[in-house]
């Protein structure tokens, strides 16, 4: 055997021992909130198609009209021959949305932040990270070379005492948390962050992958707090917006440096037209719609307060159990009752804190919501 191959299997022996590993499991996605896996349809709670835009009529014709028109791929990168005249009406919509002088869209939301973080920091430099940031701000952070100095989840107190120890021997700063984060639904507190961040001449990036759309009237987290100043607001069209593909809005300094020298843009394809075009066409639902993105947050709250858990501040509910097999089995009880819930389990959360993450759509009903709830409290209950 090559020791390759031996290195591969007994990795994948001991993630198994502890539960940790994890298999794809091939699932066809349909209208509202349906999916189907091994032949069996499941209510899914595990989507972040918040809107249900993936498959609304008219974003799933803009994306197969530009299929249709103008290729199914990109061909090269921006800078070479893949700069789409989409990508520029998409990157005006999103600066517009955001209130920010420009925009660049990037080929996903990770390689927004691998490529964002590494363009403006670097050996010399000092990271402020939230504990509990979504992995590809840590993974643009880790290839940037700066020192990585991690702070507690939302603690604003934790990051003043960290700053004010390491900022003076750093040229430069930034602080790098998720708007919303992806795992517990808590919303950063980005008013503060940002007056500390301003004290101290620190870069404030906000990652409002699970804001934009749902939030504000779709503005997103960073809309929440009106006095914030957030220079680089990123998120994705891969959620909300029922598409695929990153971006980063900032100022027009900013964002030409990031298609300039940003790694994940330079060296790699350009976005498809037909995801450019079906994120347009969300945004256009959005503006035309605007109490749509109202309707994940009500169904979360519905949940939250059925439960007597506080109210959710944004569509994701976590239910921590701890372990991986509680995780795993309430998963597997709720599956056997038609919900799909996906269990979470470490390393994409802290150890002993493996949960079930529901997030709500628009396109749940509320009857659903409360079966599910009823369904969580009797599992809560023969678990304590
Ligand atoms: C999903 C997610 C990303 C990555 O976005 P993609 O477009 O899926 O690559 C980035 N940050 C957060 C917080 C996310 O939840």
């Amino acid at each position: 055997m090559r020791s390759l191959d031996a290195f591969a299997g007994d990795k994948l022996a001991a993630l198994e021992a502890k539960r940790l590993r994890r298999r794809l499991k091939p699932t066809r996605r349909h209208d509202g909130a349906v999916v189907e896996r091994e032949g069996r349809r499941l209510i899914s709670f595990s989507c972040n198609d918040y809107l249900g835009l993936s498959h609304h009529p008219a974003v799933r014709a803009a994306a197969a009209e530009a299929a249709l028109n103008y290729g199914a791929g990109a061909a090269a990168s921006r800078l070479v021959t893949g700069d789409h005249p989409l990508l520029g009406d998409l990157e005006k919509r999103l600066a517009r949305l955001k209130g920010t002088e420009a925009a660049c869209v990037f080929g996903s939301g990770y390689l927004a932040n691998a490529g964002t973080i590494p363009t403006l920091v670097g050996a010399g430099d000092v990271i402020f990270i939230d504990a509990l940031a979504h992995a590809c701000l840590w993974a643009g952070a880790q290839l940037s070379g700066a020192r990585v100095v991690k702070f507690a989840h939302n603690d604003v107190e934790d990051l003043a005492r960290l700053i004010e120890a390491e900022r003076p021997s750093a040229r430069h700063a930034l602080v790098a948390t998720d708007g919303v984060f992806s795992m517990d639904g808590d919303i950063a507190p980005l008013d503060r962050l940002s007056a500390l961040c301003q004290r101290h001449d620190a870069w404030l990036l906000s990652d409002d992958a699970h804001g934009v759309g749902v939030l504000a009237e779709g503005r997103g987290s960073g809309a929440l707090f009106p006095d914030a100043d957030i220079p680089l607001q990123m998120g994705t069209l891969s959620k909300a917006l029922g598409s695929y593909g990153g971006y980063v809005c900032g100022s027009r300094a900013v964002i030409d440096l990031l298609k300039t020298r940003a790694r994940t843009l330079v060296y790699a394809t350009g976005l498809p037209p037909a995801s450019a075009a079906a994120a347009l066409a969300a945004l256009d639902v959005i503006a035309a719609e605007p109490g749509l993105t109202a309707a994940p947050l009500a169904k979360a709250r519905l949940f939250t307060r059925r439960l007597g858990l506080p109210d959710a501040t944004s569509p994701i509910v976590p239910v921590i159990l701890g372990s991986a097999d509680a995780a795993l089995a309430a998963s597997t009880a709720l599956e056997a009752l038609g919900f799909l819930v996906v269990a979470i389990r470490p390393p994409t959360v802290p150890e002993g804190t493996a949960r079930l993450r529901v997030a709500f759509t628009a396109a749940h009903d509320d009857a659903d919501v409360t079966r599910l709830a009823d369904a969580v409290a009797a599992l809560r209950r023969q678990a304590a």
